[in-house]
C-alpha cells in the first residue's frame, strides 16, 4: 500500500530543518510522498505576529517545488478554527482515498506535548506517528519520552534516526528582525522571497 507522510507546521518561515525532517521521514519510513500542511497559527503563541497565510503558503510552495516527492496542501488554511490534527487526518483520508497508509510526521519537541494534544487516540487510530530527533531531544532521552506514553500509543509511534539540524523558525525570525544573515538556514527560494517581499523585518524598516 502507498505510504503518505503528512507534515503539519506553521512554517513561519519554512527552513532547512523542515526539509531535513521530510527527507528523513521519506527515506526511513519508505514514504512515496510527503505533504506539507501549513496550519493556521495562534497569535498567542508567537513572539511577533505570524507572517500572513499567503506568505507562509508561498514559501512552502517554493521550498518544495523542486522535489517531486513533496507537495504543499492548503487543507488547514482553508478551514475555520484551530487546525486539530485529528480533523486534518479525516480530511486527508477523504482527499487521498482508502488505499493509502497515513503517517503523521513531527519533530521530537512535539512528542513531549503529545499528552496535551486533542484526541490522541483518534489521531493514532488514523495514522502512525513518525518522530524525528531535534536538537536537545534525541537518542536515549527521546526513547524515554516515548516509553512514558501508554503502551497502545507507543505501538503506533516510530522514532527515526537523524543528526539534528539546529534551526527553528523562531531563530530565523529573530535574525531577520535584527538584520542578520539567514543563508544556510533556509532554502534558496525562501531567502529570495523573504528579501523581495521584505518579510520579518521590523515595522519601521
Ligand atoms: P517555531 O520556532 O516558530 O516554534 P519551528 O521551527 O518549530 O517553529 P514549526 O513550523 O512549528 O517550526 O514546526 C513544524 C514541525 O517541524 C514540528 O513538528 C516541529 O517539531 C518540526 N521541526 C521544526 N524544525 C525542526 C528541526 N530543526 N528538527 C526537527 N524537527 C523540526
Amino acid at each position: 500500500m502507498r505510504r503518505v507522510g503528512l507534515f503539519g507546521g506553521s512554517f513561519d518561515p519554512v527552513h532547512l530543518g523542515h526539509l531535513a525532517v521530510a527527507a528523513c521521514a521519506r527515506e526511513q519510513a519508505g514514504l512515496s510522498e510527503v505533504l506539507f500542511i501549513p496550519t493556521r497559527v495562534s497569535p498567542l503563541k508567537q513572539d511577533l505576529p505570524p507572517a500572513p497565510d499567503v506568505d507562509r503558503w508561498t514559501m512552502v510552495v517554493l521550498a518544495t517545488l523542486e522535489d517531486p516527492h513533496y507537495r504543499a496542501v492548503r487543507w488547514d488554511l482553508e478551514r475555520e478554527g484551530p487546525s486539530y490534527t485529528v480533523e486534518t487526518l479525516r480530511l486527508a483520508r477523504r482527499e487521498l482515498g482508502s488505499d493509502v497508509e497515513l503517517y503523521w510526521i513531527i519533530g521530537a519537541d512535539n512528542l513531549l506535548a503529545l499528552p496535551r494534544w486533542h484526541d490522541v487516540a483518534g489521531i493514532l487510530a488514523q495514522a502512525k506517528l513518525l518522530v524525528v530527533p531535534r536538537e536537545g531531544l534525541q537518542g536515549a532521552e527521546l526513547q524515554r519520552v516515548k516509553e512514558s506514553l501508554p503502551p497502545e500509543q507507543q505501538a503506533r509511534i516510530s522514532l527515526l534516526d537523524m543528526e539534528p539540524v539546529r534551526v527553528s523558525s523562531t531563530e530565523v525570525r529573530a535574525r531577520l528582525n535584527a538584520g542578520m544573515p539567514v543563508e544556510g538556514l533556509l532554502p534558496r527560494l525562501t531567502v529570495a522571497y523573504i528579501e523581495r517581499y521584505n518579510l520579518f523585518r521590523p515595522a519601521d524598516s
